[in-house]
C-alpha cells in the first residue's frame, strides 16, 4: 500500500503529527522503533510544564495558544487526565533572563500574569521559598501535562481515525524514488509514501546530516522526593520554576504518592548518541537537585525516592526546526526542541502536517526555519 503520510519517530510530535494527518487522510503510517509510550527518548517521565508566558521568545505565544486548543480538543476525547491545570510560579532576578522574558510575553501578547510581591508570595505560596532581591510571579493559565497520557491518546486517535502505527520497526533508509514518491525501509519491510514526516528526536541527525546544522544530546536526570507536606500536593500546588544564580530548576507538585519531581533546566551530560546514555542515578546531579530543595524548597528533605534520565536535542540557538528538508522532496521535519518542545506538541503536529500535505502552513511558524543558520 502507498501512504500519503508516513511519519518517522512515534514520540510526542511525531504522535501529534499522526494524530493532526489522520484528520485530513486515511493512509497514513507510523513508525517507531520503540514500543507505544516507551521511556528511551525525551516524551516520558510523567510531567511535562505548559506555559503561556514564554520567557524563550515571545514569537512562540500565538503557537502556544494554538497548542492550548489542541490539548484541550485531545481532551474533550479522552477520559484520562492530560492537562493539570494548577499555575506556575517563576522565580528570578529582575534583570536575568526568566522576569523579562515572562514580561515581555504578557506585554506584546495581553497574557495573564500575577506579579507577587514577596509578603504575597510567602502568604500564598509559603512551602517555598522566594529569596529577598528576586522577582516571584505567577501564571495562572499554565500547568502541567501528563506526558505519557498525552503520548498514547494521540497515538489513539490516531488509530480511531484510521492511521497504521506500527511499533519495535526501526527506519533504516529513506531514498526519494522519483515522481513525488519516498521509500522508507525499516527493519521489517519497505513502504511507498508522497509525504515523509520527521520527528525523530535526539535521532534527529541521521536523517538531517546534509543541512549540517549541530545538535548536541544532554542527559537529563529527574528526581522524586517523598514528602508528608501536603502544600505540595497536586492540585493544590502550582509547578515551579527558578532561575538561581548557579542554574535553573523546575518541578511539579506530587501526584497521589509519587513525590515532588525536581530537576534541573540547566547543565545536563553531553552524549555522542543517543544511545550511550547511563541511565543509572548521577550522584552528583541528584545532589545539585537536593541542594536546590534545601534552599528553595525547605520541607522536602527525604532521600531521592525514583529517578528517570531523558534526552535534551539541542539545537544551536535553543530555539526549534521545524522546516522543509531541502535534499529529499516531499519531506519536512522538526527536530532541536531544545528541553521545551513537548507543550507545543500538539501544534507541531498541525505545522507539520500543513507543511507536509500542504507544502506551507499558516501558523506562524517563520522563525522556526532551519534557513536561519544558513551559512
Ligand atoms: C527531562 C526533560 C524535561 C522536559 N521538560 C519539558 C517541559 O516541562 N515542558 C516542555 O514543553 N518540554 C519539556 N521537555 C522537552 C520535551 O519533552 C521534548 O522537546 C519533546 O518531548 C520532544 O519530542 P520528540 O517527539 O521530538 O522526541 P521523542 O519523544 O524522543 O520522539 C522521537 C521518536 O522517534 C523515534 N525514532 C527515532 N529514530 C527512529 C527510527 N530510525 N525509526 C523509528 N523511530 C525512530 C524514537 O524512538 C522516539 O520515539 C523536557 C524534556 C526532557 C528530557
Amino acid at each position: 500500500m502507498e501512504y500519503d503520510v508516513i511519519i518517522l519517530g512515534l514520540g510526542g510530535v511525531g504522535s501529534a503529527a499522526a494524530w493532526q494527518s489522520s484528520l485530513r487522510s486515511r493512509r497514513v503510517l507510523g513508525l517507531e522503533q520503540f514500543h507505544a509510550g516507551h521511556d528511551q527518548g525525551s516524551s516520558h517521565g510523567a510531567t511535562r510544564i505548559i506555559r503561556q508566558a514564554y520567557f524563550e521568545h515571545p514569537d512562540y505565544v500565538p503557537l502556544l495558544l494554538r497548542a492550548y486548543q489542541l490539548w484541550h480538543k485531545l481532551e474533550t476525547k479522552v477520559s484520562t487526565p492530560l492537562f493539570e491545570p494548577c499555575g506556575l510560579l517563576e522565580v528570578g532576578p529582575e534583570d536575568g533572563e526568566l522576569i523579562p522574558g515572562i514580561r515581555e510575553s504578557v506585554r506584546q501578547h495581553h497574557l495573564q500574569l500575577q506579579e507577587l510581591t514577596l509578603s504575597t508570595a510567602a502568604t500564598q505560596f509559603p512551602q517555598f521559598v522566594i529569596p529577598k532581591g528576586s522577582v516571584a510571579v505567577f501564571e495562572p493559565t499554565a500547568g502541567f501535562l501528563h506526558v505519557e497520557n498525552c503520548v498514547l491518546q494521540m497515538q489513539a486517535a490516531a488509530i480511531h481515525n484510521g492511521a497504521d502505527l506500527r511499533f519495535e520497526q526501526a527506519v533504516e533508509s529513506i531514498e526519494f524514488a522519483g515522481q513525488d514518491r519516498i521509500l522508507v525501509r525499516t527493519t521489517v519491510e519497505p513502504f511507498a509514501t508522497r509525504r515523509l514526516i520527521i520527528t525523530a528526536g535526539s535521532w534527529a541527525s541521521k536523517w538531517l546530516s546534509q543541512s549540517n546544522i549541530p545538535l548536541r544530546i544532554l542527559r537529563k536526570q529527574l528526581q522524586w522526593f517523598a514528602t508528608n507536606d501536603l502544600r505540595f500536593q497536586s492540585p493544590h500546588c502550582p509547578a515551579f520554576f527558578y532561575e538561581c544564580a548557579n542554574g535553573w530548576f523546575y518541578g511539579f507538585p506530587a501526584i497521589d504518592q509519587a513525590g515532588v519531581k525536581v530537576a534541573e533546566h540547566s547543565g545536563g551530560i553531553e552524549l555522542v548518541s543517543p544511545e550511550a546514555v547511563d541511565r543509572a542515578l548521577d550522584a552528583s546531579e541528584a545532589e545539585r537537585s537536593r541542594a536546590f530543595c534545601r534552599q528553595y524548597l525547605p520541607s522536602i528533605t527525604s532521600p531521592v525516592v525514583r529517578h528517570d534520565v531523558c534526552l535534551y536535542t539541542m539545537s544551536p540557538d535553543q530555539h526549534f526546526l521545524v522546516d522543509h528538508l531541502s535534499e529529499l522532496p516531499g519531506t519536512v521535519f522538526a527536530a532541536g526542541l531544545s528541553g521545551h518542545g513537548f507543550k507545543f506538541a500538539t501544534v507541531l503536529g498541525q505545522a507539520l502536517t500543513e507543511l507536509a500535505m500542504d507544502g506551507g502552513t499558516d501558523l506562524p511558524i517563520q522563525f522556526l526555519r532551519s534557513s536561519r543558520f544558513a551559512g
